[in-house]
């Protein structure tokens, strides 16, 4: 039999990443963190439920990847440089195959972006796994949803759509024969935290925020908390060769579908010269203005309907 401490000492103890900020890390009852002098830490965390935020399928090294990656979006939403983060873990069993590919998922990712796991816990229960992490801004930097202001242009990075089909490939719903249907379902399962892009925006984007629910609902919540509405271009939405591919011009899978993570962002009219030389890649997609609510239309006069706002837990 497998205890809680083994399964801890075992497959989450031993890790990538040591920072010289954490001056105590795992062992003991909580953590003995070092921010740098000066610096304002970001929080945020996110749960991700069987049956919700991931098919009950997926393979344990992708859940542990995406149980990261979506937390470090956010704190790439944020303009933050991640630094620590915290994993708590209920499952049903103490499976050790599995728990060997979640930890390798997860420190894949952790690796890349220079994040130690300082803590935890651990739980039986249905399978539900709960990151959070912190980063680092300096006093005032950080990108928030309440800047944007009537004559702002509105960017994305990436592509969107991609991870909306993936899913469907995911679920069965798509066949996986083509390379278009593999890039898609890649994208869905490990999405790619755009950290270098928020640390990019500092001082230039006047609110961010990440596609985790969709385009219209996520732009909705910065326009709701900067008080503010949108014309947005829906022919300007980037969209990958993979989308392109399998699409059926449908832009409701492009603007309501979720689980991109890429970051919507605006911009003041006289930093659009400095953004296009430190993130060339950004899509410019539509514009800022006064007047209340989401409107996007194609170039031939229609508007989009969208059948829906985004995704909600208790709706
Ligand atoms: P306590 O009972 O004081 O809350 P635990 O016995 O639950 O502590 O955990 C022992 C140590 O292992 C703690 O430092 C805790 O942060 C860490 N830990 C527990 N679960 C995990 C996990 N899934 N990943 C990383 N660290 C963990
Ligand atoms: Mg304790």
């Amino acid at each position: 039999m497998t205890t809680e401490f083994q399964l801890i000492e075992a497959y989450f103890t031993r890790q990538p990443v040591r920072r010289d900020d954490v001056i105590l890390g795992i062992g003991d009852d909580g953590a003995i963190l070092q921010p740098p002098p000066h610096a304002a830490i970001v929080v945020s965390t996110d749960t991700l439920v069987e049956g919700v935020h991931f098919v009950p399928d997926i393979a344990p090294r992708d859940l542990g990847y995406r149980a990261l990656a979506v937390n470090l979006s956010d704190l790439a939403a944020m303009g933050a440089e991640p630094a620590w983060a915290t994993l708590a873990i209920t499952a049903p069993r103490a499976d050790t195959a599995w728990f060997a590919e979640f930890s390798a998922g997860f420190f894949e990712l952790a690796a890349r972006h220079h994040v130690q796991l300082v803590g935890g816990n651990m739980a039986r229960g249905p399978l539900n796994i709960t990151v959070e992490v912190h980063g680092f801004v300096p006093p005032g930097a950080a990108l928030r949803r309440d800047g944007a202001r009537a004559g702002d242009l509105i960017f994305v990075t990436g592509s969107l759509g991609d991870a909306a089909l993936g899913l469907q490939v995911a679920q069965g719903r798509r066949a996986l024969s083509s390379d278009a249907a593999r890039l898609l379902l890649q994208h869905y399962l490990r999405p790619t935290p755009r950290v270098a892009a928020g640390l990019a925006l500092r001082g230039l984007a006047s609110a961010c925020i990440d596609v985790s629910d969709g385009l219209i609902a996520d732009l909705g919540h910065v326009l709701e908390r900067s008080g503010v509405g949108a014309t947005v271009q829906l022919e300007s939405i980037p969209r990958s060769a993979a989308v392109l591919q399998c699409w059926n011009r449908d832009w409701n899978i492009v603007m309501t579908g979720g689980d991109d993570y890429e970051l919507c962002f605006t911009v003041a009219p006289q930093h659009a010269a400095r953004l296009a030389t430190l993130l060339p890649e950004a899509a410019h997609i539509g514009v800022i203005d006064a007047q209340i609510g989401l409107r996007c239309s194609a170039g031939d006069g229609t508007a989009l309907q969208p059948s829906t706002t985004g995704y909600d837990h208790f709706a």
